[in-house]
């Protein structure tokens, strides 16, 4: 078993990349697995993981973002056509307040139906001026 920069024995996706907990199986190549979630926020909802252990979306080295995210293109209008679903969302939950639970880097690929009741987030509203105080901030720790 190949390691990132951490090296985490525990991890239960490292230990689905080895075989030791069974998955539903939906793609594998030499860098990359895709499985069912066992929890779906939506049934269909599919996990794309790295096959090695890297902590999370910013840990990763850019060739296999670049390999990740073309194989979550490859993958997401099968989960459409086989789930029946019409649209998808990807998304990477990145660090624990943003929900990871799991810190082995996955990409979530969770189809959409019409009323499928699952909502995503409500937009909340800037105080007077406030937009262009986080733009600046934010802008000034770009590299
Ligand atoms: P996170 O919250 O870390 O972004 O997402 C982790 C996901 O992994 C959750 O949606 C959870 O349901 C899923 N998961 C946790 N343990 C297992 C497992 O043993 N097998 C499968 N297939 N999914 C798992
Ligand atoms: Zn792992």
């Amino acid at each position: 078993m190949e390691f990132g920069v951490f090296k985490y024995m525990d991890c239960i996706f490292c230990k689905i990349v080895n075989g030791e907990i069974p998955c539903e199986k939906i793609y594998e190549d030499d860098k990359v697995l895709a499985f069912l979630d066992i929890k779906p926020a939506v049934k269909g909802h599919t996990l794309l993981i790295t096959k090695i252990h890297w902590q999370d979306f910013l840990s990763l080295p850019d060739d296999l973002i670049a390999h990740l995210f073309h194989r979550a293109k490859g993958i997401a209008p099968a989960i459409i056509k086989g789930a029946g679903a019409d649209g998808f969302n990807i998304g990477i939950n990145n660090g624990s307040s943003a929900g990871q639970v799991i810190n082995h880097c996955h990409l979530h690929i969770i189809p959409r139906y019409p009323n499928d009741g699952l909502n995503n987030w409500q937009g909340k509203d800037y105080e007077t001026e406030e937009i262009k105080k986080y733009g600046e901030a934010i802008r000034q720790h770009l590299k």
